[in-house]
């Protein structure tokens, strides 16, 4: 049994049966006292009846005894002291007795009651007649008849607290009330009697009339009244009883219901439902705690659904911010992941260079959010996101992405910086030898698919080991990055200036013939040739350079023409230096004189 179960037992003996049983106790003990009292009422009364009866035949004989005494012949007899005749006189009358100087007449009764009448002749008086009512067992006999007792009452004698003989009772001590009269409860020969008592009746000694019946019999009509009481109550408490276990069975199991369903929840299983019975209270609770399991289940379908599509926002941030260093990118797969993220109506990141990538529509949306992508010191970009409403968790969410994002960001600034030293030459800041090799590979593809010109020109400086061993290797070197100056100043945004080796540079000129580069190789010659380089501690410097021009659609190879290139430029050098061979061998005129 549940403590539930157990509990509504409990309170169901105590609000049902325990009032139930108190109120049967007390009902029967009311109708107890009353039929006391109704056989008390019954017991005085035919003992009024009974003293009535007794005092009426007591004043019969005491006037059939003034009758005699004022009779003449029974004077006379009297005055003759004539026994036989007087004694015929008392023995008419079985109640009287005569008392006269030494003659006496008449039976002297142990118990009666005596009326005395004096009896008084001509010459004064002869002597008194007594009239007695005996307390026989056969006058009480007659008394009961006479008076009417019931059947169920008995005259008995009381003296004291001694009952005497009677018609049926053996004598046995009593405990009666103090003063004799009144009613009590006597206990005679083991068994227990309701007595009323008159006040003493005798004249000598005091005896009592009493009427006495069993005890039992207010007991007897209690339990007739239990009795007939017992059984309704008995099926009253099963009724109430039955009712009880019903309803409180279906309490049992309405919470029971409810708390397996609870439990089930709790579980995971968010689809349990309790089943509703009826309209009562349990019902509502039924109905109310499955609307709450039907919201849990879908607010966790949403959840899941919001985790998912956050997964999937964060699956593809992680796989944007690790798959490019290209910020440009990156900028774009932040305002995408940010907008997504926080379901924004829209969003602009700006980049350091003021470029802008929009995702969504930044225009609507009440709210605006701004976030600076930084990483130390280094500014990196600007989110601005609008919606309706920022939540903290959104916040804290774009918080998170826009510190993932400053990191890539500045992971792929510094990618693009160590890209930019790998394929730089750390003197001259112009492409390096592999850098050059590969534009040159490029361009030849480009050149080969398309059949474009193509034009190649090595220049190597004139005597360079002079200006470092007269003025320095710091001299060599300045001299060295004004010729780069001067070749990224002459070229275009397509041509690649490139340091070959030592004081050797390569300038790759797509889209160029032969002439074109023997020209542009010309200007940056004479530029050379003009330009006084200052050096530390030293008056300005002057250099000259050798040049080799070749074609790729004359070499029609990458090493003919690299040595067709090479070629030109050892021409250029045999030929007296500071001049411009081409690969055809056709010097460009360079109207400069040795
Ligand atoms: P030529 O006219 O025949 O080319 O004579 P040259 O002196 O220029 O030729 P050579 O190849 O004999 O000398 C090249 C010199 O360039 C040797 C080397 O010390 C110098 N050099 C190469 N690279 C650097 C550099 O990075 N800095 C400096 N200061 N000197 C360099
Ligand atoms: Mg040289
Ligand atoms: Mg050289």
């Amino acid at each position: 049994m549940t403590s539930l179960a157990r509990r509504l037992v409990v309170y169901f003996v105590l609000l049902a049966v325990v009032p139930l049983v108190v109120g049967f106790l007390g009902l029967t003990a009311v109708i107890k006292r009353s039929e006391q009292r109704r056989i008390d009422e019954g017991l005085q009364a035919s003992l009024r009846s009974a003293t009535a009866t007794y005092d009426g035949e007591l004043l019969d004989a005491q006037r059939s005894a003034e009758r005699l005494a004022k009779t003449a012949v029974f004077q006379r007899a009297l005055l003759r002291r004539d026994r036989a005749t007087l004694a015929g006189f008392i023995a008419d009358s079985p109640h009287l007795r005569l008392n006269s100087g030494r003659l006496q007449i008449g039976k002297v009764p142990a118990y009666a009651t005596e009326r005395r009448v004096e009896i008084v002749g001509t010459e004064g008086p002869l002597g008194e007649l007594i009239a007695a009512i005996p307390l026989s067992s056969s006058y009480l006999d007659h008394l009961a008849i006479v008076a009417g007792i019931p059947s169920n009452e008995k005259l008995v004698l009381a003296h004291g607290d001694r009952v005497l003989r009677s018609a049926t009772l053996s004598s046995g001590r009593a405990e009666l009330s103090e003063s004799g009269a009144g009613i009590g409860s006597v206990r005679l020969n083991g068994k227990d009697y309701r007595i009323a008592v008159s006040h003493p009746v005798t004249t000598r000694g005091s005896i009592e009339v009493a009427i006495a019946t069993p005890e039992s019999r207010a007991l007897h009509a209690a339990f007739l009244t239990e009795e007939r009481l017992l059984l309704p109550l008995l099926a009253l408490i099963v009724l109430m009883g039955t009712i009880a276990f019903l309803e409180g069975r279906g309490i049992v199991r309405n919470v029971g219901a409810l708390a397996t369903a609870a439990r089930a929840i709790a579980r995971g299983h968010l689809d349990e439902r309790v089943p509703v019975h009826g309209r009562d209270e349990f019902a509502s609770l039924a109905v109310i705690f499955n609307e709450m399991a039907e919201q849990l289940e879908e607010r966790m379908k949403d959840l899941e659904l919001e985790r998912g599509r956050l997964r999937e926002a964060t699956l593809r941030f992680g796989e944007g911010l690790g798959a490019s260093h290209d910020a440009v990118q990156l900028l774009r797969v932040v305002v995408e992941s940010a907008v997504e993220a926080t379901r924004a109506a829209g969003g602009i990141v700006i980049g350091p260079q003021g470029e802008r990538f929009v995702a969504g529509d930044p225009e609507k949306g009440k709210e605006k959010s701004e976030w600076s992508l930084r990483a130390g010191h280094e500014q990196l970009g600007t989110l601005i996101l609008t919606g309706d409403e920022f939540g903290d968790e959104e916040l804290e969410m774009v918080a998170l992405l826009c510190g993932h994002a400053a990191v890539a960001l500045d992971n792929a600034r510094l990618h693009r910086i160590v890209e930019k030293q790998a394929l730089a030459d750390g003197l001259t800041g112009l492409a390096n030898r592999r850098r050059t090799d590969s534009a040159l590979d490029e361009e030849i593809v480009r050149a080969s698919r398309l059949g474009s010109e193509l034009t190649l020109v090595l220049l190597d400086i004139d005597h360079f080991k002079e200006v470092n061993d007269r003025h320095g290797h710091a001299a060599g070197d300045a001299v060295l990055k004004e010729l780069a100056l001067v070749l990224v100043h002459s070229l275009r945004e397509i041509d690649t200036a490139g340091r070959w080796g030592g004081e050797e540079f390569a300038l790759i000129l797509p889209g160029t013939d032969t002439g074109g580069g023997a020209q542009l190789s010309e200007r940056i010659r004479q530029t050379l040739e003009r330009r006084r380089i200052p050096i530390e501690g030293g008056d300005p410097v002057s250099i000259t350079a050798s040049f080799g021009v070749a074609s790729f659609l004359y070499a029609g190879s990458r090493e003919k023409l690299l040595a067709a290139a090479d070629e030109a430029l050892y021409r250029a050098k045999r030929a007296g230096r500071n001049r411009v061979e081409s690969a055809d061998g056709e010097p460009v005129d360079s109207g400069v004189a040795e």
